[in-house]
């Protein structure tokens, strides 16, 4: 067995992300919208980079994870073709 703990492709060096209350006025970075202070909204690190997040609304974070669902199921059926011998 490999030691420590198992990677995830969500947890890369920019971290995870995060479901934060807004402190002050914010915009979700994707549809612009206003996040009202108290509201929830959720900061994600951008892929591929070391710094910098976005800031989602609910609606948008929704989206976000239905799409890496999808990219996740391309990778199941991947490892399902590999192991198949495809
Ligand atoms: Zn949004």
């Amino acid at each position: 067995m490999p030691k420590g703990k198992t990677p995830s492709l969500l947890n890369g060096n920019a971290g995870k992300p995060n479901k934060v209350v807004a402190g002050r006025k914010r915009e979700c970075t994707r549809c612009h919208c206003a996040i009202v202070k108290g509201e929830p909204c959720f900061e994600v690190p951008h892929p591929g980079f070391a710094q910098g997040r976005e800031t989602y609304c609910c609606d948008c974070f929704a989206k976000v994870l239905d799409q890496t669902t999808k990219d996740l199921d391309t990778h199941f059926a991947a490892l399902e073709e590999a192991r198949a011998g495809i």
